[in-house]
């Protein structure tokens, strides 16, 4: 079922508000998994497009829902984090896609067990665990996004499987709703026909499973030449109380040490450790009855003719082993495998891949209760190629080896259901079916899959031949490396291209990205907008309006740079595809920015003020002392110029209590640009540095104090940047006044009063992750007598973004969601006040605490310091709220239906603005009843005419618009300047849009059956 009747979409969304996807692009998006097929097989599948997707909130919904798409034969396709690669999440029937992410609540916690919803992810669970003192038993390799659930149904080992073996084995119970809606609980041996099961014949909801106390283990490393030796060091480990055991191939370490590092700036953010390409063997253990097994593990490392390898060599390996991905940049595909295979098999398996497998085979290999090992295979390879399609056979050839040594298929779902009986056994597989047949008898579970698949034929054919498909994949060799092109592509820059095709599909970035949090579907994530990348480079997407709105409401928090598992330069990519898209395609950008915009030409501010208040926050007592030049300027940026005064007059006050002098551009300052740079408009951006930087050089500064994160950045990074791409000197250095401030802390000179008080700390991202300041303001913070820091559960490099500013400019209701998440994290630690150092984060966060009606007291570091040294310090909270409800309105007016409504009061100006006589031509054509057959063509008029007409409905159209946008004077005074060019640029966009909206009022207008809107 490709798509559902009107009807039946209705029905869902009604139930589902706000739950349900039907756009043809974001189903699109839950149409694979993180495999890639060859170019030659994909077609046999079909589509794997579904027909909707829903996000279920309990499993009553569930259940509901499984009801509806009974009687209705709407097939259902669970789905978790999409990890996996067997095609098991692939709507290869259509249908729904049933999405677990809203499902992921722990719902008890007892010393020895946890039951959770099955939607949780593995690191989600893992952080309410600690807070209690537990932790899982096992866990996956993709444990920072996989589900629960997802494991449950995949079936899977992991990290602790040689301790704990095979997940299912430590699951005690488990609910599902089946395929007529009843709730079903499993324990025992019943719940074989729910592991590994695919979902085929129940939709999990709850998950009962075994936890530990936590504690970290200890990790060895150990190295071994050869597959001999290995093989026997792992045979050798029985007896001893180990947690987990895996290891990787010497192909793995070669590739690893070529992979690409995460970078910043395009500076390596780390080191590069180099691995011995050797066979590693990463073991990790608990103290353990008898003691700690490391000095035993040492001996058994040696009499198998290994070497154990230094502390931070293994430490560096535990941190990494999650990234096993990491090697696919060097692709940037993967021909994949993954097999199981009895341990003592492990030398003549790998000994007889060497002879069979002529590419670069990376090998992680994981120990299962000590018998068993799970390989997992990564062949670098380009799917973009036509070799991909015949190396692709080589997962055959990994996967007939492993048969031959008594060894199976790691799972079954679509690619290997002709492997079924050998994963499942016989006995399993005739259980799996006949329960089916009774739970689901309309057949509308995730069809398709484990019992039947529309590839089962062709991969049983395939593997039979396999000996002589394997000559021509091993013929099919890529070097691999990180090849970039030169060319960009469908407004694709070669970098970007590159990155799309080698991003994983692992999914870490996904939860903690903020645009998705706030929005919660696919195609907002980082990973989504890889996969839209890699859909228009191969023509199936177009970089309509839509599309590029995805790239220009990611907050540049840089989260996903920090969690990706390959070190990708993900914000980077969206940064530079925002300049392609606005200035060199054309596109919209957020529409508040053109306002923005033209006030900064004329006034060198975001805030539509005057240049000639900019300073007017200084205070009196720190005037005389400010310099007409000195080694350090202060920067105090636009929001804390015009709207929040009191930070800036804090920091002014603070730098001068610390005997800092230093010069002010005053009037000069001009905003530090960094919104036209997200905004897309670089060219204005290098007009703002090349401006400010001739202003603090004309000052003599060789060092610039900002109190905004954003302004710091600039500053910091992107004015050096762009002063090379534009010539210009660059001769500063860049503090944030918290750092600037520190010496005179630790000398003493700076001393505050006893201020008791519980507080907790907002890490700014333009400082932390984009500049990794994190512990200078807690500095400060310390040396206030009284006051108790309490942090925040993600702080530092993890911490949330507030959601500011460019979801609060473009959906503030989106905004005010991710606000409450910072907002209800910041109330978990009991503290009074939230402070941050951040005007924008600031006045986010205080506009979401009011509009979502929570109690929060959100507080500027340096007013809380100025008043810790008996400053009174104003806080305008009503300037902050009035300033936005100014923004607020014009962002609603800027809305399609908003901007209609208006138009319809402007019609009378509008139809006397048309040119040659047009607008009389209209009225006449009305009369006549003519006008519904030239409807059709105002889509194609009103933009050609509307350029023209603009000056003259312009009169109308402020007034209009001053109507409905509460604004201070100064704003209102310079509408009539700003508004022109903001609409010029904006109207060609917004047209479209508004013209079908305004189509038949027109006409009833026209044929004078109404009068404008009043
Ligand atoms: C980097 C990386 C590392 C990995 N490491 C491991 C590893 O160490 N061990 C391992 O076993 N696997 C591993 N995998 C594979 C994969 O992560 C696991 O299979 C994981 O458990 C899948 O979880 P998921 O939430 O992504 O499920 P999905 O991929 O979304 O779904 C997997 C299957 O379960 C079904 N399903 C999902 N949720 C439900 C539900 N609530 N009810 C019923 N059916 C459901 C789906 O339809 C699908 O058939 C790894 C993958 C990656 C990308
Ligand atoms: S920078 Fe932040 S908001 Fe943007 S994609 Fe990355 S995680 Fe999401
Ligand atoms: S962008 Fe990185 S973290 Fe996100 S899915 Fe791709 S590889 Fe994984």
């Amino acid at each position: 079922m490709r798509n559902l009747q009107a009807t039946q979409a209705r029905r869902l969304e009604e139930q589902f508000t706000g739950r349900t996807a039907f756009s043809r692009r974001e189903r699109s998006m839950y149409s694979h998994d993180v495999g890639a097929l060859p170019g030659l097989i994909k077609p046999l599948l079909g589509s794997t497009q579904p027909a909707g997707v829903v996000q279920p909130i309990s499993e009553q919904e569930v259940g509901e829902l499984a009801r509806w798409a009974a009687s209705e034969g709407v097939p259902l396709v669970p789905r978790g984090k999409s990890t996996s690669g067997y095609g098991g999440v692939l709507p290869v029937r259509g249908g729904i896609v049933v999405d677990f992410v809203r499902l992921a609540s722990v719902l008890s916690i007892q010393p020895d067990r946890v039951t959770v919803q099955a939607g949780i992810s593995w690191k989600k669970l893992d952080e309410r665990l600690r807070q209690q003192g537990l932790t899982r038993c096992l866990y996956p390799s993709s444990y920072p996004s996989s589900t629960v659930g997802g494991w449950l149904a995949q079936g899977g080992a992991g990290f602790g499987s040689w301790k704990y073996g095979w997940f299912a084995e430590n699951v005690l119970s488990a609910r599902a709703v089946l395929g007529d809606g009843r709730v079903r609980d499993f324990a025992g041996k019943e719940l074989e026909l729910l592991s590994e099961a695919e979902g085929i014949t129940g939709l999990i909801t709850q998950v009962t499973l075994r936890v530990m106390p936590a504690a970290e283990p200890q990790v060895a490393l150990a190295a071994f030449d050869s597959a001999d030796d290995l093989g026997r060091f792992l045979a050798s480990l029985e007896g001893l109380e180990l947690w987990s055991v895996s290891f990787t191939n010497p192909d793995m370490a070669r590739l690893a040490n070529r992979a690409p590092l995460r970078t910043h700036h395009g500076h390596p953010v780390h080191e590069r450790v180099l691995l011995p390409e050797k066979y590693l063997a990463t073991l990790a253990f608990h103290g353990g009855k008898k003691g700690s097994p490391a000095a035993e593990l040492a001996s058994r490392v040696s009499a198998a003719g290994g070497e154990l390898l230094g502390r931070q060599l293994a430490e560096h390996e535990w941190a990494e082993r999650f990234n096993i991905m990491r090697v696919k940049r060097l692709g940037p595909s993967l021909v994949p495998a993954e097999v199981v295979i009895p341990l003592a098999e492990l030398p003549a398996v790998l000994a007889e891949l060497g002879r069979r497998v002529r590419h670069p085979l990376a090998i992680e290999g994981m120990g299962v209760s000590g018998k068993e090992l799970v390989l997992l295979g990564f062949i670098p390879h380009d799917q973009r190629r036509f070799g991909f399609n015949l190396a692709f056979p080589l997962s055959l050839t990994v996967t007939r080896t492993a048969k031959r040594h008594g060894g199976r298929a790691y799972a079954t779902g679509l690619y290997f259901a002709s492997e079924a009986r050998s994963v499942l056994g016989a006995e399993r597989l005739s259980a799996l079916a006949s329960f089916k047949a009774q739970a689901d008898p309309k057949g509308i579970l995730n069809p398709g899959k484990v019992l039947t698949s529309k590839l089962a034929g062709l991969m049983g054919l395939a593997s039979r031949f396999e000996p002589l498909l394997r000559p021509f994949a091993n013929a099919a060799r890529i070097q691999p490396g990180e090849r970039i092109g030169k060319r960009t592509v469908k407004s694709v820059p070669p970098d970007t291209a590159w990155y799309a095709y080698a991003c994983s599909g692992c999914g870490y970035c996904v939860d903690e990205c903020d645009q998705y949090y706030g929005r919660m579907w696919e195609s907002q994530s980082p990973r989504g907008k890889w996969f839209f990348l890699r859909e228009l480079l191969e023509g199936r997407e177009k970089l309509d309006q839509e599309a590029v709105d995805t790239f220009l409401v990611c907050t540049t928090c840089e989260m996903c740079n920090v969690l990706c598992s390959e070190g990708l330069p993900i914000e980077p990519a969206w940064m530079g595809l925002r300049n392609i898209t606005v200035e060199q395609r054309k596109k919209m950008t957020i529409p508040s920015f053109e306002i923005m915009s033209a006030s900064l030409d004329d006034n060198l501010n975001i805030w539509a003020n005057y240049r000639k208040n900019r300073a007017d926050w200084v205070p009196e007592e720190v005037k005389a002392s400010i310099k007409e030049k000195a080694d350090a300027l202060y920067f105090a940026g636009c929001t804390a110029s015009f709207v929040e005064n009191d930070i800036g007059q804090s920091a002014v006050r603070l730098l001068h209590d610390a005997g800092i002098e230093f010069a002010y551009m005053g009037q000069d300052e001009a905003c530090c640009g960094i919104p036209m740079l997200v905004a897309g408009k670089w060219e204005q951006f290098g007009r703002i540095v090349k401006h400010n930087l001739t202003e603090a050089a004309k000052r003599g500064a060789k060092k610039v104090i900002t109190s905004c994160p954003a302004c710091w950045l600039s500053w910091a990074h992107l004015y050096k940047e762009w002063a090379v791409k534009l010539g210009l000197a660059y001769e500063v250095e860049v503090q944030h006044y918290s750092e600037a401030l520190a010496p005179a802390v630790a000398s003493g000179k700076l001393k505050f009063k006893k201020t008791p008080k519980a507080v907790t700390w907002h890490d700014s991202c333009h400082i932390g992750r984009a500049g990794g300041i994190y512990e200078p303001p807690r500095l400060l913070l310390k040396a206030v007598p009284g006051v108790e820091l309490r942090e925040m559960e993600h702080n530092r490099e993890h911490a949330h973004c507030c959601g500011s500013v460019l979801s609060l400019i473009s959906e503030p209701e989106v905004a005010y969601g991710i606000g409450k998440v910072k907002l209800d994290e910041a109330q978990a630690t009991g503290a009074e006040e939230v402070l941050s150092l951040c005007p924008c984060c600031q006045f986010q966060m205080r506009v979401s605490a009011e509009k979502k009606g929570m109690p929060v007291k959100v507080t500027d570091l340096a007013t809380f310091l100025a008043k810790a040294r008996g400053y009174e310090v104003k806080e305008d909270l009503p300037k902050v709220l009035s300033s936005w409800a100014t923004f607020e309105a014009m962002i609603a007016l800027m809305k399609p239906q908003n901007m209609a409504v208006m138009m319809e009061e402007l019609f009378p100006d509008l139809v006397k603005a048309m040119p040659l006589g047009m607008g009389g031509m209209m009225r006449f054509f009305g009369k006549l009843g003519l006008l519904p057959l030239m409807k059709p063509l105002f889509s194609v008029l009103f933009p050609l005419l509307m350029p023209g007409m603009m000056p003259k409905v312009m009169p109308a159209m402020l007034k209009a618009v001053g109507k409905r946008v509460p604004m201070p004077d100064y704003m209102r005074e310079q509408m009539p300047d700003l508004m022109p060019r903001a609409m010029g640029n904006l109207m060609p966009h917004l047209l479209p849009a508004v013209v079908p909206l305004i189509a038949q009022p027109l006409v009833d207008y026209l044929s004078r059956r109404r009068t404008a809107a009043a």
